[in-house]
């Protein structure tokens, strides 16, 4: 789906090139292919109808600047009105109050009510030197309370003991008491889930809030629930004054297209996002960044501005030619590599591509792969143009001197060579077809 959506996109893009301003004709395919990708990434449709109406009435007529096109210039602002209807920048927690500050959290059963409660204690120890407490009032399930004491213990917080045979009420009151008399800075206080919504649980949820009068109440849901959410989110925004979300299970398979209906209709801005089922998966969430994931795109204008401004076609088209014909040589793979120089190299590529994807590399690795980039791009120089067209002439001496001249190892001009050979059989499977189906997939 991402990519498909990219692709789209990237086509657009390309289609309304070279118009002055964004008009109603060049942008209608475009806005049709965003509606599709909401829909299909779980937002809501009335949401997804409001989305487009003011993509629109921000986007027509408007100028367009500089060297972008009508098409690239929607696409920034499709982005950034995404992020702004999941919220501005990044949502904190509210604890500035008298301690202990009361955290209540309401979701139905597996939204990851349990799981977030302790992740969202180890983060209050962790990032904010908190002294945190837990407590289950899910008398429902004798597993629930069972459950929160072992997370509990995982995060490194104190948990608060309750029994089935309890009342919620009188639990959430010994608790804070509890906490008041020790000193706690933030109690979290986890409370019984349904299945479905019931308005018994609603009201004993509100009979909590009533009691508790916590400075956050967050409602937890699951991204992958899609439309449901929806639904839930309703529910919970009528029977409590919500103060935040919690999107949990955002390293499923999900779009994520969740956090918009339901930053919709809760009216709260998301705090949190689960990321894993791990006690550390637990970001705040990043309305920016979640903006990217949801049209699968990272910036793709910039990617395709960077890489049909850097990359000669016919160049690649030849290239491809060659590698389909066995006759990929050293030459090429210093063409490869300066042609990568030209794009601004391996970090600004990066940059450019989505978040989840670019995360799997981290900084330390980009810039040894710089490094080790132009170094082999200095030994491939020190040889000579026969040298480069055929690597087997390439032996002992031959080896002492290219070394010599690049200023390296002679072990180094081994390994070049070696990870040539590997490439070249890996090129060859790839029967000429990868490098042109990347171009052809950035709209180069
Ligand atoms: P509760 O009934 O609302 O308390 O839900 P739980 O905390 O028991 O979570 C239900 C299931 O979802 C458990 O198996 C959790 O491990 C899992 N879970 C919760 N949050 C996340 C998350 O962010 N990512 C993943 N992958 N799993 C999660």
């Amino acid at each position: 789906m991402a990519s498909a959506l990219t692709e789209k996109l990237s086509r657009l893009v390309k289609q309304v090139r070279g118009q002055a301003r964004i008009t109603e004709s060049n942008v209608q395919d475009m806005l049709r292919e965003v509606r599709m990708a909401l829909l299909e990434a779980d937002v809501a449709l009335p949401v997804v109808r409001d989305f487009i109406a003011r993509v629109k009435d921000k986007a027509l007529g408007q100028e367009v600047v500089g060297s972008l096109t009508p098409g690239q210039a929607l696409v920034g602002i499709i982005h950034r009105e995404l992020a702004a209807t999941m919220g501005e920048g990044v949502a904190d927690l509210n604890l500035a109050v008298q301690p202990p500050a009361v955290i209540l959290m309401a979701g139905l059963q597996g939204a990851g009510k349990t799981t977030t409660t302790a992740k969202l204690a180890k983060w209050l120890i962790e990032r904010r030197k908190k002294k945190v407490l837990t407590v289950s009032g899910d008398v429902y399930r004798p597993a629930a309370i069972e459950q929160l004491r072992t997370v509990t213990k995982q995060a490194g917080a104190e948990w608060f003991p309750s029994t089935p045979d309890q009342k919620p009420l009188d639990i959430a009151r010994a608790a804070l008491d509890y906490a008041r008399k020790h000193y706690v800075d933030v109690l979290i206080v986890d409370t019984a889930g349904r299945l479905a919504i019931d308005e018994a649980m609603m009201q004993e949820i509100r009979a909590l809030h009533a009691e508790l009068k916590p400075v956050e109440t967050l409602f937890v849901v699951d991204a992958m629930q899609g439309q449901d959410a929806v639904n839930t989110a309703r529910a919970f925004k009528e029977a409590l004054p919500l103060t935040g979300i919690v999107l949990t299970k955002l390293d499923g398979d999900s779009r994520g297209g969740a956090a918009l209906s339901v930053r919709a209709v809760a009216g709260a801005p998301i705090k949190f996002a689960g990321v894993s089922e791990k006690i550390d998966g637990l970001e705040l969430f990043d309305a920016e960044r979640h903006a990217g994931r949801i049209l699968g795109m990272g910036d793709i204008v910039a990617l395709v501005e960077q890489v049909t401004a850097g990359v000669d076609l016919q160049q690649a088209q030849k290239l491809a030619a060659k590698v389909k014909s066995g006759g990929f040589d050293l030459e090429d793979f210093l063409e490869q590599i300066r042609q990568m120089k030209k794009m601004g190299g391996l970090s600004s590529l990066l940059d450019k591509l989505p978040t989840q994807i670019a995360a799997k590399a981290g900084e330390a690795d980009l810039d040894r792969a710089e490094k080790d980039i132009r170094r082999k791009e200095g030994i491939i120089c020190a040889m000579t143009p026969e040298e480069r067209r055929r690597p087997e002439i390439i032996k002992a001496s031959r080896k002492r001197r290219i070394a010599a001249g690049a200023g390296v190892q002679v072990q180094e001009v081994n390994r070049l060579l070696k990870e040539f050979e590997q490439m070249q059989a890996m090129m060859k499977k790839m029967k000429g077809g990868g490098l042109m189906k990347m171009m052809k997939r950035l709209g180069g």
